[in-house]
């Protein structure tokens, strides 16, 4: 097919019905014609494009997964593979659009009740309200399941809510940030919509960062924030229920992972084939195309898991360690991907404007978000052995 990636050896676009197909197109062009050529500027500049919004949402990538919001039918299979299509691109942009899509419209999607879903899924599935997923905290990381500090305390239709949130992707301009804390009656995990403008909720910018430098982190403090009864998902009762959250998630991160890969790997084969060195084309060395042959058989493996994941998903029998599995396998054959193409670029490989440094970079922060591999490892681990390692 003409519209193959080069990245996709094996032709696994060809999985996807004709309107899923479409839609990627449509989501490609989108990504290449207004996102491409800003790209490295704005991550160089830790800025985020906040004008594309209204492009990326029409496209109908933004709540796929929601009847509420999705544009058209689709299934779990295209939802992996819009994120590889965004991320090999971008993978702060990716990443922008799996924290309001996957995660806040996902817990939404998940807790909340049919009258929360018909309020808050049509206009983000439209772009009009975005959103971002506050549970990881300056002292939880990891351990979030466990360690959370952040307090819910409850009297009567009020909810107050104290303490930090710390690396919430999109939360400095989010319109709603969905907060989990400690309910202190019961000590449980319980999930709350809470407005940008909810007096004594504070999101901070997060400087200096070194990978997806596009994505807007926040440093949240939540300082006797008030929330109603009506704005607290009502289908969260504890921790182990946003397990329908962080499975697709974590799917979709292996899939982001794929992206980052694919746009490494296209790059440093464009450029092998461009640079001369001894007379030829730098292609024609053997080393050289061993390190292409490694990563395209690298970026097939990792596609494979992810298209087994999203039909185990499709089909409603995906555990949490198959999750896992996908996000630990996906980055770390990520990480090999572009740290071999970052080379093959020599210098230029360290250049922004060369079109691998981006990938390189932002490579660490996906390897370590949404469940770090040891951790993601280790649930893998817990369910082949019985054992559970990480406590
Ligand atoms: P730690 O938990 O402190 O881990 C440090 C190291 O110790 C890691 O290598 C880890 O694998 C290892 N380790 C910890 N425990 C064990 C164990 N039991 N056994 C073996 N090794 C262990 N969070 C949100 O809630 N919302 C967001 O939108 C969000 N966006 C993010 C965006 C970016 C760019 C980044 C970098 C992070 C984001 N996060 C977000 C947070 C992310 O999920 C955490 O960084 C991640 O869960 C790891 O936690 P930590 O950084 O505190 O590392």
């Amino acid at each position: 097919r003409s519209n193959r990636l080069e990245s996709d050896f094996y032709s696994f676009q060809d999985l996807l019905t004709p309107v899923e197909q479409d839609a990627a197109l449509r989501i490609r062009d989108f990504m290449e014609r207004e996102v491409r050529p800003i790209a490295d500027d704005y991550w160089e500049r830790a800025e985020f494009p906040y004008h594309l919004i209204p492009g990326i949402a029409e496209t109908g990538v933004i709540g796929t997964m929601w009847p509420e919001s999705a544009r058209f039918p689709n299934s779990a299979l295209f939802r992996g593979w819009a994120a590889l299509e965004l991320a090999r691109v971008d993978a702060s942009f990716a990443t922008f659009v799996g924290v309001t899509s996957g995660l806040a419209m996902g817990a939404i999607g998940v807790g909340g009740t049919d009258a929360q879903r018909a309020e808050w899924l049509p206009p983000m599935g439209r772009g009009e309200i975005i959103g971002a997923f506050g549970l990881t905290e300056p002292l939880a990381g990891s351990d979030t399941a466990r360690g959370l500090r952040t307090t819910a305390a409850r009297t009567g239709d009020t909810w107050v809510l104290n303490g930090a949130k710390r690396w919430i992707g999109n939360a400095t301009f989010a319109d709603v940030t969905v907060i989990l804390a400690k309910d202190t009656a019961d000590d449980q995990v319980k999930a709350f919509l809470v407005r940008k403008d909810a007096p004594g909720f504070t999101a901070t910018k997060m400087e200096r960062k070194q990978s997806l430098r596009g994505v807007q982190n926040a440093d949240i403090t939540l300082e006797d924030v008030e929330v109603p009864e009506t704005d607290r998902l009502q289908r969260i009762d504890s921790f182990k229920d946003l397990a329908g959250v962080l499975g697709p998630t974590r799917v979709g991160v292996a899939w982001e992972a794929m992206g980052i890969a694919a746009g490494a790997y296209e790059a440093a084969l464009r450029y092998a084939g461009e640079r001369e060195q001894f007379g030829r084309p730098i292609a024609k060395f053997q080393l050289v195309q061993q390190k292409l042959a490694d990563s395209v058989a690298d970026l097939t493996a990792g596609i494979a898991v992810c298209v087994r994941a999203s039909q185990l998903e499709e089909a409603g029998t995906r555990g949490d360690a198959q999750a896992s599995m996908a996000k630990a396998f996906c980055t770390a054959r990520m990480r090999a991907v572009v740290a071999r193409c970052r080379e093959i670029l020599g210098g230029n490989g360290i250049l922004l404007d060369r079109g691998v440094a981006r990938f390189f970079a932002d490579a660490e922060a996906v390897y370590s978000y949404e469940g770090t591999r040891d951790m993601n490892t280790l649930i893998v681990g817990r369910a082949i052995t019985g054992h559970q390692a990480f406590v």
